[in-house]
Formats: C-alpha cells, structure tokens, sequence
C-alpha cells in the first residue's frame, strides 16, 4: 500500500518524459509562485529519483508567460487580442459549423499530443468522431514510436513499450540499447544498466554518437545514422552461422522464421560493414555477446524508429530477440522506450487516425459497434480511418484537406519535419485553433488560443512506458481565467450540437474510458484511482471481473505463455534493407541527425520557459577532422543546409560523433525545417534521424 502524503504535499508524477517518476509537490502556488518538488522515495519506477527537468518541474506554475485569457486574432490589425472564454469558444464553434455545413466534417481537423492525459486523449477522439463528425485526427506520437507500435503489433499482436517492468532488464545477461540515449533522456533509467553491470551483465549501445549513455555500457557499436537495420540483418546472419539460434523455441513459440532466415543469407560481415558502417570485428564481438547470453534484452528508441524505414528496422531487431528465444522469458526480450510522457496511453485511446479506445482499429465492425454503444451513438455515424499527423498537415488548406484545426498538446511548428512546409499550410488555414499553456510558436499563429490548465493544476492519469497507469492528483487551482482541456471539449461539443454530453470529471472520464476499451487490446476497464493510488500504478490489460470475483491484478509481464496474436505465435517479418530516403551525395555530403539534451524536452515550450533550466539554443556537433576540413572552430558559428532549408548556430566540435555526420538537437525552431519529411510506408512514421546535408562557416 502507499503510504500517505503529509496534509500540505500531493503526490504526483513529472509533467515530462515516459518514465513518470513519482514526485510530491509542496507550495500553494499562490501568486503565480513556484512548486517546491520532493521526490516520492516508495514509487518504484524512479525510487526517488529525478533528473534536472523533474527537479525544476515546480517553475512551470511560475512562468511568466503563462496564458490566462483566451486570445483571439483582430482581423483588423492581425494581433491577437482578449476575449472572454464565451467570446472564444462561441466564435470557434461557429467557424467550425459553418464549414463543416458548406464543406463536410472532414474540413475539420484535430490534432493531438502524447502528453496529454489519458482522459484528454480519449476526450479528444471522441469530440472528433462524436461532435464534430470527422475522420481527420492523429496526434504528435504518430512521430515518436509508431514505428515501433507497428512492428510489435505484427509481431506480437500487441503494442506496450515495455512488456515488462523496466527493472525486469536488471537481471539479464545483455541489454542492447539501439538509438537510444536514456543516460540523457531519462537519466533516474540508468541505474538499471549500472546495476546489471554490478551484477556482471553487459550493456552495448548502439548509436551514431557516444552520448552519455555510452557511459553505463561496456560496448559502444557507432552506425552511420540509418545503418543499424543492416547491422541487424548482419546479427542475425551472424547468430544463424555460428549455430545460436534458439530452435526449439523457434519452433515452439514463433512463426515464420524460414522465410526471414533465408532472408539475412546475403548479409555477411563485409557487405554489412560497407552498409553499416560497423566493422566486421566489432559486428562478431557484438554477436559473440549475445551467443553466450542466457537472457538478452533489445530496447529500440528514437534513433532506430523515426527513419522512413524504421518499422522494419525495428522488426529486423525483433527477429534479433526472438532467433535468440527472448521474448516471453523473464528477464528478457524485446521493448521500445517511450519517449513522451504519455506515449504509450497517448496511442490506446483514440487520438490516432487508425484507431478506436481499447486499441481497436477503427475500420473493425466490433470494435465500432462497442465503442458507438458506449458513447450513446449509432456505429454508422463514427467516421472512418484519417490521414496520419504529417500527410493531415501536409493537406491542410487544400481543395481535399482540412480547412481548420484544433490543436491540443502539441507545438507542431517546432515539432513537424520539414517545418517550414507545415507553417505555410497552417497559414492557409481558414480557422487555426490552438490549447496550450502558454504562446508557444504555433500558438503564436492561431486564429484562437485557448489558455489550459497544466500537469499540478489537473488530476488524471498517465500510462507510463511499462504500461503502468499512474495517476497525476491535482496540486493547487488552476490560475483564474484558465481551464481544462476537457472543459474546453465539454464546451466545444455543446456548442457545435454534439448528440451526447462529455464529462469534465477526470474520473467520470476515465470510468468511461475503461467501459470503451473493455475487452480491447489496451482493457482499462478493471482500473480505478483508488486502485492505481494504492498500488504505485496498475499495468494493463487490466480487465474487470463479475461481482463476488477477485479483481485482476493487472499484467506487468505479457507473453510468458502466448502471444497475443490469434495463433498464440510471434511472427517472424522477413525484411528488405532500405536505406535512408536521402544518401549523402556532391552536394549534400554529410548525414545530419537530430536529438535531445539533458536540460531540455520536446519542442522546449515548457522547459525553455523554466529559469533554471540551461537554455544554450540549438547548436551543431561535429567531430574535429570534420571541423578541420571546413576550416571550422569550437563555437564558430556556421551553417548547416539541406534540401529543405538552413540553420545558422554555434559548432561544437567533439570527438563523440562520427566524422560523417552533424547533429542538432530539435527543442528550439529550426532543425526541424531541414528534416525529411520521407514516411515510413507502414507507421507513416517522418525520417527524423537522418538526411543529406552540407556545413560551412557562415
Ligand atoms: Fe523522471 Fe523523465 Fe521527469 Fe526526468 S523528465 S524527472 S526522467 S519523468
């Protein structure tokens, strides 16, 4: 049981990335002051530990920019100007009517965010589908771990980051972390990797860069950015060659797997080393480690997903896990890290174009038909699959696109590929409709800005990258003149005539939520907050059982018996190398690839706003013989370019990237208007990690 807070704190978990470390607040907030932070030493997942963004969390009550009255833009002077909350939402639901009556439900668009509540996701697919009547939603994850999401549901019927408690991986012999650096992104996750290394297992990362994970592990593997999918054909060639293979669980467990083993017969060591980058001796050590493991876990992230191949990259790495018999054993197997605080409960309730509550995929009669009863509705009045977040974006203000969009949780102008392409379609909006805290760079463009509560001013719940629904309690009032996202949807549904009510209690939600996804892959219908605050987060599927019956205890650890595939078998996914959609070439030479800093999260809207948080600006990393061929110094300012566009920063020369390559990281505008926006064909994931490029003094 969790012990109790003290009268004056809240527990609560960190308003930022996936891991949700458990934190108490203390501090009325009164007067716009800040929050005090504390660590919550019970909550398991961080053990009271935080990192610098969860220990400053407090300054975001405080900010100076905080948006406390809706703003609406004068089309007179084209400034934005207050309005009372009737003002803006009345005028919002009148542009919205009004072309959906001339042009259809589909000149509407909603576009969502993986940090938003659990409550809010489900709220915003329902105001989509229910209230407005469109097809047109997806939401930022769409460019965080659908490639993952992809391939662990063709693998193995089911898409949860982690299919085991992220200190299940303490224990096992190997862990091989590819495109991820969680030493940076969530450092409090490090100590599982120093652990198992105190217990005599090895760690080996996979990356382009030796970031500060390269720190916790024993062996550093640098691809060129986009090389680790051969590098995985290459691994698997390697095991298959020198007898590793797991056969008898091949055969017990899986499917498929003749078709992908004579798949990798043509990537031997020579031929990987010339894709990869990764030398023939460096590619047998690494397969010579996982030979002789008896539990082996892979964790995939950023770096291996946001390719326009990266579903396959990360099948090619689950084919890996599974010829070696992992998944499904205790202390093994195969997981994505979630990025976002809420990626993982951001994609099960229906804010994706795809996708119904419970994980059902929307264009499924049943699955229509369970979630149209609960919302009161009839089956064949809920639209059909939508355009995923980029293609929406790229078609906004076309003859066949969305004319308006509602924006919630998301700063798209930082965040999208190709950014500068995304702010000319938001331009050629009828109606931009923007939520957020504060003005950040997309709100700054919107017709309408609604000012909404944030993370210590609301309750809800959050699913953290374990699959453990935690539950975020409301610290202190919201400031006046601010409101929640889901009064915001209440009052939007109201006005634009919606057949039902939509309930602002976060709890009455979420008691909604868990009847929609009931009997669904992602089943929350056995979760209650009393029981989520009771047991330090409840994972799912989570069913609810009959009266006089034990509740279920929820499932930390999937497939120990069977897949949640029809067959009970994982599926092997025969892969076809692809490299990046842009190779180096005369004119464009170097890769460039994108990133995170420990200090910063996401588009920076919220942490770039926190004083005590490093703010240096972008910046460009490349290794000193590159430097040295471009006549560049450290701090120099030069110019990156690439088909798309070019950004002007400070060099930072060192030696722990490759020489081939540059990287920027994403929190500030501007990275994002050189990326690629090539998609994945199966996740329509943008090829965020790596596109052609050239750098020059400026
Ligand atoms: Fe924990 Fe992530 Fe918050 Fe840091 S940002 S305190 S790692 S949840």
């Amino acid at each position: 049981m969790a012990g109790a807070a003290t009268p004056q704190e809240t527990r609560t978990h960190c308003p930022y990335c996936s891991l949700q470390c458990g934190m108490t607040l203390t501090g009325s907030g009164r007067g716009g002051r800040d929050l005090e932070v504390q660590p919550w030493a019970e909550f398991p997942v961080n053990e009271g530990a935080l990192c610098r963004k969860g220990w400053t969390a407090g300054g975001l009550r405080g900010s100076r920019d905080r948006l406390t009255t809706p703003l609406l833009r004068d089309r007179g002077t084209g400034e934005l100007r207050a309005a009372s909350w009737d003002e803006a939402l009345d005028l919002v639901a009148e542009r919205l009517t009004g072309l959906r009556e001339q042009h259809g439900p589909d000149s509407i668009g909603v576009f969502g965010g993986g940090g938003l509540t659990n409550e809010k996701a489900y709220q915003l697919g329902k105001l989509a589908r229910v209230a407005i009547g469109t097809s047109q939603i997806d939401y930022n994850g769409r460019w965080c771990m659908s490639s993952a999401a992809s391939a662990a549901t063709r693998t193995f019927g089911i898409d949860r980051g982690l299919p085991f408690p992220l200190a299940d991986v303490e224990e096992a012999d190997v862990v091989v972390l590819v495109g991820s650096n969680l030493a940076e992104t969530m450092p409090p996750a490090a100590r599982h990797l120093d652990r198992l290394r105190e217990r005599g297992g090895r760690v080996v990362v996979v990356d382009p860069r030796r970031t500060p994970t390269a720190a916790h592990a024993d062996v550093l593997v640098q691809p060129v950015p986009g090389g680790d999918l051969a590098l995985a054909l290459g691994v698997l060639h390697l095991l298959l060659a020198g007898g590793h293979v797991d056969t008898a669980y091949v055969e017990e467990r899986t499917r498929g797997w003749d078709v992908v083993a004579d798949s990798v017969a043509g990537w031997w060591p020579e031929r990987v080393e010339r894709v990869s980058g990764v030398a023939v001796a460096e590619q047998q050590a690494l397969v010579g480690l996982l030979a002789g493991a008896g539990r082996v876990v892979v964790l995939t992230a950023r770096g291996a997903e946001q390719h326009a191949q990266g579903s396959d990259t990360v099948l090619a790495w689950i084919n890996v896990a599974l010829a070696l018999g992992m998944p499904g054993r205790p202390h093994a197997g195969y997981g994505c890290l979630t990025g976002q605080g809420n990626g993982q409960g951001g994609r099960e309730h229906g804010q994706k174009a795809d996708q119904l509550p419970g994980y059902r995929m929307i264009d499924d009669p049943g699955a229509r038909a369970h979630v149209a009863r609960v919302w009161g509705v009839d089956p064949d009045s809920l639209p059909g699959r939508g355009r995923s977040a980029y293609e929406m974006l790229d078609a906004l203000g076309s003859t066949t696109g969305p004319r308006a969009l509602l924006v919630m949780g998301s700063n798209i102008v930082v965040s999208a590929p190709r950014a500068t392409h995304v702010a000319e379609r938001l331009a050629a909006l009828d109606l931009l409709v923007v939520c957020d805290l504060v003005l950040s760079e997309t709100a700054a463009l919107a017709d309408v800005v609604l000012p909404v509560t944030q993370w210590a001013e609301e309750t809800g719940t959050m699913t953290n990258l374990e699959g453990r629904v935690v539950l975020r309690r409301q610290a202190v009032p919201a400031p006046e003149g601010v409101r929640s996202d889901l009064d915001v949807m209440a009052g939007l549904a109201r006005r634009l005539g919606s057949p039902v009510d939509f309930a602002t209690d976060p709890e009455e939600v979420f008691d909604e939520l868990g009847r929609a996804s009931a009997g669904g892959v992602a089943d929350y219908s056995g979760i209650t907050y009393a029981r989520i605050e009771a047991e330090h987060g409840v994972f799912w599927p989570c069913p609810v059982t009959g009266d006089g019956q034990p509740v279920h205890p929820g499932t930390p650890r999937l497939f120990a018996e069977r897949f949640a595939t029809p067959d009970g078998r994982a599926h092997f996914h025969a892969v076809d190398h692809r490299g990046p959609a842009e190779a180096p070439d005369a004119d464009y030479p170097l890769h460039l690839t994108t990133g995170r800093v420990l200090a910063q999260y996401q588009s920076g809207a919220q942490t770039r706003r926190i004083a005590a948080l490093p703010d240096p600006g972008p910046f460009v990393e490349m290794h000193p013989q590159l430097a040295a061929r471009l006549g560049v110094a450290d701090r120099m300012l030069v110019e990156v370019g690439t088909r798309r566009g070019t950004l002007r920063a400070p060099a930072r020369v060192v030696d722990t990237i490759r020489p081939d390559t540059v990287f920027v990281p994403f929190h500030w505008l501007g990275v994002n208007r050189l990326t690629n926006d090539a998609l994945d064909p199966a996740s329509r994931m943008p090829e965020f990690k790596v596109c052609a490029a050239r750098v020059a003094a400026a």
